[in-house]
């Protein structure tokens, strides 16, 4: 059973190599003791538990380098370095996502405050919040942990 599920995944990694600018967003559905198994006690935290990193301590909060960010626990590229710039607030910011429909966004109420959060669209894990005050052109700031993210560079 482990073995074919391996090689479906495998053969799924193939074919959205040979199609890279199309991900499938069949949605990733793992429990709980699943997510805490690959994922550190940090980015399960903020993945699976909404947190927050503390900022200017993550890896990317000002990284320059060309490539793609993809969402730590799916792997799907959420983010494109074009589209990085520094916002001085210590958090990876981006003015837009690789592809809308690869992001959701939610209402947060928490902590007496109104924000929209942004999840993966495929495996429903926290990358951050998005704000109205960023640069054109799209004049939106994903803020984003870097717990939630990996780097492929280019
Ligand atoms: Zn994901």
């Amino acid at each position: 059973m482990k073995k074919s599920l391996t090689l479906l995944v495998l053969a799924m990694g193939m074919l959205s190599a040979c199609h890279p600018s199309e991900e499938s967003l069949e949605k990733v559905l793992k429990t709980e003791l699943e997510w805490k198994a690959q994922l550190s006690e940090d980015e399960y935290a903020v993945l699976r538990l909404k947190g927050t990193e503390r900022a200017f301590t993550g890896d990317f909060h000002d990284s320059k380098k060309p490539g793609v960010y993809l969402c730590k626990a799916c792997q799907l590229p959420v983010f494109d370095a074009q589209t990085k710039f520094d916002s001085g607030t210590g958090w990876p910011s981006f003015y837009k996502p690789v592809k809308d429909k690869y992001v959701i966004s939610l209402p947060d109420t928490t902590y007496g405050m109104s924000r929209t959060e942004i999840v993966c669209a495929r495996c429903d894990s926290h990358l951050g919040h998005v704000f109205n005050d960023g640069p054109r052109p799209t004049g939106l700031r994903y803020c984003i942990n870097s717990l939630s993210l990996s780097f492929k560079a280019e």
